[in-house]
């Protein structure tokens, strides 16, 4: 088994040890030969929502589960609540625990808005995740997915970021996002090999979706880690959708300078079905008209 290195971290959920995401890329992936079985029909259980902060929150937890129904992925009955402060996630975003045997998951986003609704949306399909894999996923799957990813352990005994199954719950994520979505604190990600490597070894099947995009961002760099950002692509991909779907992914990273971008404020290039997008200083404005040219153009 070859390790893979991860080469940058970053910690969406933060400070939490049990439901943190954490996103560890490595090169040089290969397709694994063992694949899952994928149920031909996807069976539900109930989800049982017990308590909800936001009046949209029943709506998203329809759009998670269509995801999965999507992407033929079952899922087992899941008690589930929101809550408006991070303590029941212990200080992550989300959670998802096994308790009598029955998933629960919790979903602990303490912000408000569209914001809000994007990264429970994410959050959702990430702890689904781990009630899919509690539930349905098998050892041989597992060990298959780890070698893959160069981890050698799945759960609670290993470290965070080199548990496999925070590993497969984010390629599971990514491969069920029907659009990009996008949080500000991403590290430096070019996974899609292995993302899709991955998705196929758990899954046995293509990925509904897929997308890429990356807020990039040195460590350093808080420039790119504004809501404003997030709100601003947000808002080009809703006036774009069409035109961005003709790209099998989009990358953007945003820098201080405007050396990435040849001393414009955005600059792209569309290679191999993948469009990369420059994003240098500007106002928002300005960054957002240019990124929907770049996008629709
Ligand atoms: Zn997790």
């Amino acid at each position: 088994m070859r390790r893979i290195i991860a080469l940058v971290l970053a910690v969406v959920f933060v400070g939490a040890t049990f439901t943190a995401s954490i996103y560890a890329r490595g090169p040089g992936a290969s397709s694994s030969t063992t694949l899952a079985m994928a149920p031909l029909q996807p069976t539900f259980g109930d989800i049982l929502i017990e308590e909800t902060v936001d009046p949209t929150d029943e709506a998203l937890v329809d759009w998670a589960m269509d995801r999965y129904r999507e992407a033929g992925l079952s899922l087992p009955t899941i008690r589930l609540s929101f809550h408006s402060d991070s303590a029941p996630c212990e200080g992550a975003m989300g959670g998802h625990r096994l308790e009598d045997g029955i998933s629960r998951v919790y979903i602990c986003v303490v912000e408000f808005g569209a914001t809000r609704q994007l990264k429970v949306k994410r959050t959702l399909l990430h702890e689904f995740a781990h009630a899919w894999d509690n539930h349905y996923l098998d050892d041989a799957t597992r060990s298959a997915f780890m070698d893959l990813a160069g981890l050698d352990g799945w759960s609670f005994d290993t470290p965070y970021d080199e548990r496999g199954s925070e590993h497969a719950a984010e390629t599971i994520t990514w491969g069920l996002l029907d659009r990009p979505l996008l949080f500000g604190e991403f590290g430096e990600t070019t996974p899609w090999e292995l993302q899709h490597a991955g998705y196929l070894t758990l899954t046995g099947a293509e990925p509904p979706h897929g997308y890429v995009w990356t807020l990039f961002a040195a460590a350093h760099d808080i420039y790119a880690r504004t809501p404003a950002q997030l709100k601003m692509i947000e808002r080009a991909w809703d006036q774009s959708e069409e035109a961005v779907r003709r790209s099998e992914s989009i990358e953007v990273r945003f820098h201080r300078t405007y050396e990435p971008c040849g001393g414009e404020v955005t600059s792209s290039k569309l290679v191999d079905g993948r469009l990369y997008v420059q994003a240098c200083p500007g106002s928002s404005d300005d960054i957002h008209h240019q990124l929907l040219e770049e996008l629709t153009g």
